[in-house]
């Protein structure tokens, strides 16, 4: 079977009403994607699978919903505003964009101390050394410029005075700054975690691969909040969780799903690991786990000037609680969910059907209801309105039954309910299976219950 292209995963996302390209009737506008209707449906079910999960069924777990706008201070102690100054130069065949030190650093393998050169230096060595682009292998660089990661914006202050606001880059430094308020008010002992998901920003470098790397995404993430002597066992078990949640509750196939340990760590970090995926464009990271020693907690305690230590009810011991982080994108898991349910099948009548073979539970339409012809549409929007209450499902009466089948294959459709002239005598329904194909005929009484039982 022929593998299957980013190109196409687009095309279909957009002929299917899963995802449009941002802005699209003004050009667009690059690298921002809007969700349509079957992708919101899709999104919302990978968002409420993950936080049943690691929120719901642990009891150890809270949420937050913490605002995007935070007071600037917070990006002064998280560090993010003091990499404004990295000195960044774009390729200007590839229109690929790195920082000039770690080309220095690569190129020279550590052994030039590149963080304390100046621009003029860098910019001297780099083209002495004739440094080629990581990316396309060409020599053609701008000069180096700063480069602003995270997007601002500004909020008037008193006349004309403006002060400067961030766009969360992160969602993370939300978990951190309420972790006293948390562990307060959920009178919460250590070892527990913060969950968010929510919107994230960030004026990418290298932007691109469609939902992959994008400046607008949602992310899925937790902190865990240990002592020192459980960091490392916390981390070994997110690792495990976070590659069974996508195995087991995603649905994605093992072999595309790999560990991939970090050689370099920050300096603070003890230790961090990747998931990566097969995406159409290789392997590459779908989620994140760090152990981040007491970084965060210390950072926001020292810029702040609010103590972070956690008082152990038994020992009466005041500690800095360590961190593990998991972080997985909302937007990128999508992405993988689909590439790992878009399915090219021969049938036996020598024809082929795409068909998304997603998780029931993930479907955007959980059953579509199919009246064999106009004239049952009464006896079908019955049925329909029955389901409608318990699942999200669709009506379809256009086009010849075998048609609407395969529509509703590539959308993902679990469960197809034929409305047939015998319905209206038997008060029965045909129920097909979208990837057995098999039909059975079922009670329109117990047909509820048959498909919560399939889901479930
Ligand atoms: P990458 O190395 O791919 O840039 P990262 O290490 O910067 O990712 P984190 O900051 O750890 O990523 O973010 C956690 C997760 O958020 C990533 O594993 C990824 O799933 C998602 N993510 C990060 N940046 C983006 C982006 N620009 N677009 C879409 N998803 C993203």
């Amino acid at each position: 079977m022929e593998e299957l292209t980013m190109q196409q995963i687009v095309a279909f996302c957009k002929n299917r009403g899963f995802v449009f390209p941002g802005s699209e009737i003004y050009g667009g506008f690059a690298n921002t994607w809007d969700f349509g209707p079957l992708g919101v449906e899709l999104k919302n079910n990978i968002k409420r699978a993950w936080w049943k999960t690691f929120v719901q069924e642990d009891a150890s777990t809270y949420g937050v919903d913490a605002a995007i706008l935070m007071n600037p201070r917070v990006w002064e102690a998280s560090g993010h505003v003091q990499s404004f100054g990295d000195p960044k130069m774009d390729c200007k065949v590839c229109k690929q964009r790195f920082r000039a030190d770690t080309l220095v650093e690569n190129h020279s393998k550590n052994t030039v101390a590149a963080e304390a050169m100046t621009n003029e230096e860098l910019e001297k060595y780099i083209d002495e050394n004739n440094i080629k682009c990581p990316n396309c292998g060409n020599k053609d660089w701008t000069s180096i410029r700063k480069f602003n990661p995270m997007f601002t914006t500004s909020r008037q202050m008193i006349g004309d005075e403006k002060d400067v606001v961030y766009l969360r880059p992160e969602t993370c430094q939300g978990e951190y700054i309420n972790f006293m308020n948390v562990q307060r008010t959920m009178r919460a002992k250590v070892p527990f975690a913060i969950a968010q998901i929510g919107k994230s920003f960030r004026n990418e470098i290298t932007p691109g691969n469609f939902l992959f790397r994008t400046v607008e995404f949602e992310q899925m993430e937790l902190q865990k909040f240990c002592k020192e002597e459980d960091g490392m066992p916390t981390y070994d078990d997110y690792k495990k969780r976070a590659l069974d949640f996508v195995k087991d509750v995603i649905g994605l196939d093992a072999d595309k799903l790999r560990y991939h340990d970090h050689d370099k760590l920050a300096h603070y970090a003890k230790a961090a690991c990747d998931i990566q995926f097969k995406f159409p464009i290789g392997w590459q990271e779908l989620n994140g786990i760090h152990h981040r020693g007491v970084w965060d907690l210390s950072r926001h305690q020292e810029y702040s000037g609010k103590s972070m230590l956690y008082t152990d009810p038994f020992t009466n011991e005041k500690i800095l609680p360590n961190i593990i982080e998991y972080s997985i994108g909302a937007d990128r898991l999508f992405l993988a969910t689909l590439c790992n349910a878009y399915k090219t099948e021969e049938l036996e009548n020598g024809e082929t059907r795409v068909v998304l073979k997603l998780k029931p539970q993930l479907a955007p339409f959980k059953v579509a209801v199919l009246p064999l012809q106009k004239n049952l549409n009464e006896k079908a929007t019955e049925v329909f309105a029955s389901l409608q209450k318990e699942f999200n499902c669709d009506f379809d009466d256009s086009g010849s039954i075998g048609k609407r089948y395969r529509r509703h294959d590539e959308i993902g459709t679990p469960f197809c309910v034929t409305i047939d002239f015998d319905t209206l005598e038997d008060n029965s329904v045909t129920v097909r299976d979208r990837d057995t194909m098999e039909q059975v005929r079922i009670k329109i009484e117990d047909l509820k219950q048959y498909v919560m039982d399939k889901l479930n």
